[in-house]
């Protein structure tokens, strides 16, 4: 079996570590102390926005054990606060949204660091399709 330290660990070359390093450029949303925010490359809906923790957590599950206190109340604000930048708050016209967080072979996970897509703007259909 997998040991903890193979599950996540944590490759510093990985996408996302170069945008957080500012390697790459990045069209940020917010920026907070533990958090970075900014839209999706290729857009799946009309609001396509991906958070990401600045540590190297590689799953939401990596960084839900391993998080700080801090890092983890910072990334949770940053979710809505990023809803509310976007403007996708449900009620709000064609407000809501759908978070997802891909880990894994099975979640399909492309890039190894934790992100969560916000996504909304339009209606996007049933919740999962089948490969
Ligand atoms: P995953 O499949 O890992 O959940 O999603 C990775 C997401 O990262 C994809 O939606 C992809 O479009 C996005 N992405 C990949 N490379 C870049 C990049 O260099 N910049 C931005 N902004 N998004 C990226």
């Amino acid at each position: 079996p997998m040991t903890e330290r193979a599950m996540h660990s944590y490759d510093p070359q990985n996408i996302f570590a170069r945008i957080l390093r500012g390697e790459i450029p990045n069209k940020t949303v917010l920026e907070t102390p533990h958090t970075l925010a900014f839209h999706d490359i290729h857009p799946q809906a009309p609001i396509h926005v991906l958070v990401i923790p600045k540590g190297p957590y590689v799953t939401y599950d990596h960084f839900a054990a391993e998080a700080s206190d801090a890092e983890i109340v910072d990334f949770t604000r940053a979710v809505n606060q990023v809803c509310e930048l976007v403007g996708v708050r449900p009620g709000d016209g064609l407000g809501g949204y759908r978070l997802i967080s891909n880990a894994g072979e099975a979640g399909v996970q492309e890039v190894p660091h934790l992100h969560v897509h916000v996504m909304g703007g339009r209606v996007l259909g049933r919740m999962v399709s089948k490969p």
